[in-house]
C-alpha cells in the first residue's frame, strides 16, 4: 500500500525537515508546495514575480492556483508509493479541493499528521534556519548546523536565509497559520484520518515520535 502522508502545522514546526529524514527513508517524494513556489520564483517571468511578492509577505497564494499545481505534482509517477504533502492543504477550500484531486487520480490518504510544538519553539526554528539554494535541504545554525558553514551536506550548495524568515514576515505567518490553517484539524478530525505528534523536543525524539505513529500504522 502506497503511504500518502500529509503534514500539518505551523511554519517552523519541522515539517520539512522531517519530511526529508521520512522521504529518504521510504523512498517517496516529498511535495512541499513551498519549495515548488520558491522554484517558480526564481523565474522573472510574470507568475514568479507575483508569487515571489505573496511569499515574502507571509501571505497564501491563491487556492485555485496551488490545486493546479498540486494536482499536476500528483499526476506524476514517482508518487505511485507514496509521498508526503509538505504545507498543503493550507486552506479549508484547499482541503476540499485536495479530496477533489485524489479522488480523480484515484489515490487516498493514510494519515494527516499534525505536528504540535510551542509557539516559542518555532520562533526559534523559524529565525535559525538556513536552507540550500540548490537542494532545499533544511539545516538550523544551531540545532541542525552543516559540517561545513553555509554550505549544503548534500549537494555542496549555498545555505541562506529565506525572506520570510526574517522577524516581521514569522509573525505574520504564525498569525495567518492559526486564523486561516488550524481550522483543518477540525476538519480532518472529522474525517478520522488525524494523528497528532509531538514535535517540541530535539529533531531525533520528534523522529521517534513521528515513526512511532508511523509503526502503529503498521508501517516499518
Ligand atoms: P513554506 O515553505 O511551506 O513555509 O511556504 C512558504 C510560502 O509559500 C507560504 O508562506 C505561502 O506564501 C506559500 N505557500 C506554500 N504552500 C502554500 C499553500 N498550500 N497555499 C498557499 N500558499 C502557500
Amino acid at each position: 500500500m502506497a503511504l500518502n502522508l500529509v503534514f500539518l502545522g505551523s511554519p517552523g514546526a519541522g515539517k520539512g525537515t522531517i519530511a526529508q529524514r521520512l522521504c529518504d527513508k521510504y523512498s517517496i517524494p516529498q511535495i512541499s508546495t513551498g519549495q515548488i513556489l520558491r522554484e517558480a520564483a526564481k523565474k522573472e517571468d510574470e507568475f514568479g514575480k507575483k508569487v515571489k511578492a505573496i511569499m515574502e509577505s507571509g501571505d497564501y497564494v491563491d487556492d485555485e492556483t496551488m490545486a493546479e499545481i498540486v494536482k499536476n505534482r500528483l499526476n506524476e509517477s514517482d508518487t505511485n508509493n507514496g509521498f508526503i504533502l509538505d504545507g498543503y492543504p493550507r486552506t479549508v477550500k484547499q482541503a476540499e479541493l485536495l479530496d477533489e484531486i485524489l479522488g480523480v487520480l484515484g489515490k487516498n490518504i493514510s494519515a494527516i499528521m499534525v505536528m504540535r510544538a510551542s509557539e516559542e519553539t518555532v520562533i526559534m526554528r523559524l529565525s535559525g534556519r538556513r536552507q540550500c539554494k540548490s537542494c532545499g535541504r533544511i539545516y538550523h545554525i544551531k540545532n541542525i548546523p552543516p559540517k561545513v558553514e553555509g554550505k549544503c551536506d548534500e549537494c555542496g550548495g549555498e545555505l541562506y536565509q529565506r525572506e520570510d524568515d526574517k522577524p516581521e514576515a514569522i509573525k505574520k505567518r504564525i498569525r495567518i497559520y492559526n486564523e486561516k490553517t488550524a481550522p483543518l484539524v477540525e476538519y480532518y478530525k472529522n474525517k478520522g484520518l488525524l494523528k497528532e505528534v509531538n514535535v517540541n523536543g530535539e529533531l531525533p525524539e520528534n523522529m521517534e515520535n513521528v515513526e512511532k505513529v508511523l509503526s502503529e500504522m503498521g508501517v516499518n
